[in-house]
């Protein structure tokens, strides 16, 4: 039996839509639509000191307004403590993990990639601590757009954290086990989440899970070469300029405009292109300059 094509779009509520979010939206819809699979939103609001009040209803809003209608229930990571928890517990029981005391500075030191000091000389069960995914096999992958990667334990700076030392779970486990969790096949996103795909793929392997697969197009940047971002202070897409914003995540993605799209409402637009998808033209660049 094939299996169902699942894909997803998985924001952080820190803000409002951005162009760069928008086309990491557009291109995982397009990709499940092309496919007759579905498309799942997941907020990721693991990290409540980030979260900005109100942005995941304005997110959902600017997705509805570009015709980007989802499958079943929006889900939201802090509904998923306990899977998380669960996981970590496994990873543990295997004997993949190892508390660490470590600070910025330590790391900074060690020139940014964890040395695995803690393993040999673990800290007291008093001391404040992360807790350490041991990193023992290279992620190799099939990108779908950058085509064949690989990442060793020095490629993403040593063993990384699991379990924040204020008790958070990492985005690396929390994405990892929600894309397992979900049933997710595909996941279309920004280059800039290139090296988090090995964590991942290493943190479902240690578990014995399936791993998605994977592309990732360039990442939109400011003048600056920023990344688009609240950090950087990009721009919220403007709903009421839908049709133009679509044309234009449409072009960044390197596919063919009808020329009828400026008169097409965004969700006729969005069906138009999902007819005319090709992951093929997307460029395999790393970044673009769009502002
Ligand atoms: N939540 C992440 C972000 O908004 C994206 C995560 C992902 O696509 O895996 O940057």
């Amino acid at each position: 039996m094939t299996q169902i094509y699942r894909g997803r779009f998985a924001p952080s509520p820190t803000g409002p839509l951005h162009f760069g979010s928008l086309v990491a939206a557009v291109a995982s819809w397009l990709d499940a639509r092309a496919n007759n699979g579905e498309w799942l939103v997941r907020i990721e609001d693991i990290d409540p000191p980030r979260v900005f009040p109100d942005s995941a209803r304005s997110i959902l809003t600017s997705l509805e307004q570009h015709g980007l209608v989802w499958d079943g229930s929006v889900e939201y990571q802090s509904n998923h403590y306990a899977y998380y928890s669960d996981a970590l517990k496994e990873l543990t029981e295997l004997g993949r993990t190892y508390p660490c005391s470590c600070s910025r500075a330590d790391l900074a030191e060690m020139g940014g990639s964890y040395d695995g000091r803690c393993q040999n000389a673990p800290p007291a069960e008093s001391e404040e601590h992360a807790i350490r995914f041991i990193v023992d096999e290279a992620a190799c992958w099939q990108d779908l757009i950058q085509g064949p990667a690989q990442f060793d334990k020095a490629a993403i700076q040593g063993d990384f954290i699991v379990l924040r030392r204020d008790d958070l779970f990492s985005y690396q486990l929390a994405v990892a086990i929600d894309d397992w969790q979900q049933g997710i096949t595909h996941v279309i996103r920004g280059y800039d989440l290139f090296d988090s795909t090995a964590r991942q793929i290493m943190l479902l392997q240690a578990l014995g899970k399936n791993v998605p697969q994977y592309a990732h197009f360039a990442v939109a940047t400011d003048a600056e070469d920023a990344k688009l971002s609240k950090q950087s202070k990009a721009p919220a897409v403007e709903d009421e300029l839908a049709t133009a914003n679509i044309i234009s995540a449409l072009e960044y993605l390197g596919q063919e405009i009808p020329h009828s799209a400026p008169k097409r409402s965004a969700a006729e637009l969005m069906d138009m292109a999902s007819r005319n998808w090709r992951l093929d033209k997307v460029p395999k660049k790393q970044s673009i300059r769009v502002c």
